[in-house]
C-alpha cells in the first residue's frame, strides 16, 4: 500500500543534514569571484551620467580657482578690531566674472559682489547690510576676522586632488564637481550587456491571448526594468518553451550578444526545470541553496565564458534575488565598487514570528513612521511587488518581532528603483 508523505507546514523547512548557505556567505562569494568585463573608454561629461569610472579622476583646476567673496559687500584688508569704523571707498567695484584689476590701499574698501574674485589688497569682506555707505565710505561695527566672508583658493579641492575614485557610478552633483574642476570628459566603463531570457511552457508574451493553463511573462518586462534603472545595458532575450534544444540555441545566440544572462524559471532540479537540467549536462553549474526567503533556488552557470544567474521563477523571489545578489554581483562585473544597500531601522507596524536559519524580505513600506508588511507571503502575489516601496529585511535568527519593534527596512531607493 502507498501512501502519501507527511504534511510539511513549510515548505521552507530546511532538510536535516544540509548545508544552506547563509546569504552573506553567497554575497562574499561572489564579491570575491566576480570582475569588471566591461572595456573603458572616454566620454564627454554629458554622456557619463549613470556610468562607472574607469579610473580615478583628478581635479584640474581649484575650486574655487581664486580667493572670492561670498557675500555682496565691501572688501578691505583684515582683521579690524573692535568698535565703529570708517573706512573710505577706492573707486570701481568687483563682480562675478569682472574682476577689479587694481589694488586696494591698507585701510580702504572697495564695492565686491558674491563671486567677484577679491582685489589684491583685499581678504575680508563686510554684508552690505551690515553697513552704511553715502557713496564715498562707510561706517559699520568690527571686530571681523581676517578671511571673514570670503572663500580661499581652493578651499573646496585644490587642483591635482582625486575627486572620484575608480568603480563610483557617476551622480549629477558629480557632473557638477567635474564642470568646476575643469574637466570635460570622463573615462568611463562601457554599460554591461545583461541578457533577460524567460523559460517556461506556460507562458505567452503581454498582447496574446492567453489560452487555458497559460500565463503572461510577467517577469522579462520586470527584469528588464530594474535592469534599465541600476544602470545596466539591458537586453530582451525573449522566452523560451522548455525544451532543451530551444534554450541551448538561445544561449549559444545570447553568449555573442551579452556579457552577462538572467534567467527566469526553470532553475530548481524538477522534470521540466531545463535551465538547471543544461546547464548541468553542458556547462558548470552551481546550485545554490541560499538560505533565503524568498529565494530558493538559485543556479550560477557558466555558458561559452558567459555567468547566467539562474533566477527563480516565482515574480517575488525573481525580484528579491535581482535586488540582493545580481545588482551587487553585476556592478562588480560592470566595474563599479561593490553596493551594500543603504537600510533603516524603523518601528514595526506589524507583527511575526520567524524561524532561524534564513533570511527573510518582506515587501514593505512605510506610512505614518511605521513599516507595514504586505498582508501575504505568497512568493506568487505579484501585486505586493507593486504595492511596496522597499523591503524589511530580517536576520538569519529566530526573531519574535511586536508592533513597534525596530526592523531593518531598505526602500526600492537604496537599490536605485
Ligand atoms: P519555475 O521556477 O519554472 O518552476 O517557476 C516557478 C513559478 O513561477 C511557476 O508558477 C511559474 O509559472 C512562475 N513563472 C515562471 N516564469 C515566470 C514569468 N516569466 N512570469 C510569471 N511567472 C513565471
Ligand atoms: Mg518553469
Amino acid at each position: 500500500m502507498i501512501k502519501p508523505p507527511p504534511l510539511r507546514n513549510d515548505c521552507f523547512a530546511l532538510p536535516a543534514g544540509t548545508h544552506w548557505t547563509p546569504v552573506v556567505e553567497a554575497l562574499a562569494t561572489l564579491r570575491e569571484r566576480l570582475g569588471p568585463v566591461t572595456s573603458s573608454e572616454v566620454l564627454p561629461l554629458e554622456q557619463t551620467l549613470g556610468r562607472v569610472l574607469a579610473e580615478d579622476v583628478i581635479a584640474l583646476r581649484s575650486n574655487p580657482p581664486l580667493p572670492n567673496t561670498a557675500v555682496d559687500g565691501y572688501g578691505f584688508a583684515g582683521p579690524i578690531p573692535e568698535g565703529p569704523q570708517i573706512l573710505p571707498l577706492i573707486e570701481g567695484r568687483a563682480a562675478a566674472g569682472i574682476p577689479f584689476d587694481g589694488v586696494v590701499p591698507e585701510g580702504m574698501a572697495i564695492r565686491v559682489l558674491t563671486g567677484a574674485p577679491l582685489p589684491q589688497g583685499v581678504d575680508t569682506v563686510i554684508l552690505e547690510e551690515d553697513v552704511n555707505c553715502d557713496g564715498d565710505q562707510i561706517a559699520f561695527h568690527g571686530p571681523l576676522k581676517k578671511g571673514a566672508n570670503a572663500r580661499r583658493a581652493g578651499e573646496d579641492v585644490s587642483v591635482s586632488d582625486v575627486i572620484f575614485a575608480r568603480g563610483r557610478v557617476v551622480t549629477p552633483a558629480d557632473l557638477a564637481l567635474a564642470a568646476a574642476t575643469g574637466l570635460s570628459e570622463l573615462p568611463v566603463r562601457q554599460q554591461l550587456r545583461v541578457g533577460v531570457l524567460s523559460t517556461g511552457d506556460e507562458l505567452v508574451e503581454v498582447g496574446e491571448t492567453a489560452g487555458k493553463g497559460q500565463i503572461y511573462d510577467a517577469n522579462r518586462p520586470m527584469l528588464l526594468g530594474l535592469l534599465e534603472q541600476m544602470g545596466f545595458a539591458a537586453v530582451d532575450l525573449g522566452r523560451v518553451k522548455d525544451d532543451r534544444d530551444a534554450l541551448e540555441a538561445r544561449l549559444n545566440n545570447a553568449a555573442e550578444q551579452v556579457d552577462v544572462i538572467l534567467t527566469s524559471g526553470g532553475a530548481s532540479a524538477g522534470d521540466e526545470d531545463h535551465v538547471s537540467a543544461l546547464l548541468t549536462e553542458k556547462g558548470a553549474i552551481q546550485h545554490w541553496r541560499i538560505a533565503l526567503k524568498p529565494g530558493r533556488p538559485l543556479a550560477l552557470g557558466m555558458w561559452q565564458n558567459t555567468p547566467i544567474f539562474g533566477l527563480p521563477g516565482n515574480p517575488v523571489a525573481a525580484l528579491v534575488c535581482t535586488l540582493i545578489f545580481a545588482r551587487p554581483a553585476l556592478g562588480q562585473m560592470a566595474g563599479a565598487e561593490w553596493t551594500v544597500p543603504q537600510g533603516f531601522d524603523v518601528p514595526a507596524g506589524f507583527s511575526k514570528r520567524k524561524k532561524p536559519g534564513r533570511r527573510e524580505y518582506l515587501r514593505a513600506r512605510i506610512r505614518n513612521g511605521r513599516v507595514e508588511t504586505f498582508a501575504s507571503e505568497g512568493s506568487g502575489r505579484i501585486s505586493g511587488l507593486s504595492w511596496a516601496e522597499g523591503l524589511v529585511e530580517l536576520g538569519d535568527r529566530a526573531a519574535e518581532i511586536q508592533h513597534g519593534d525596530l526592523v531593518r527596512y531598505i526602500p526600492y531607493g537604496s537599490f536605485n528603483l
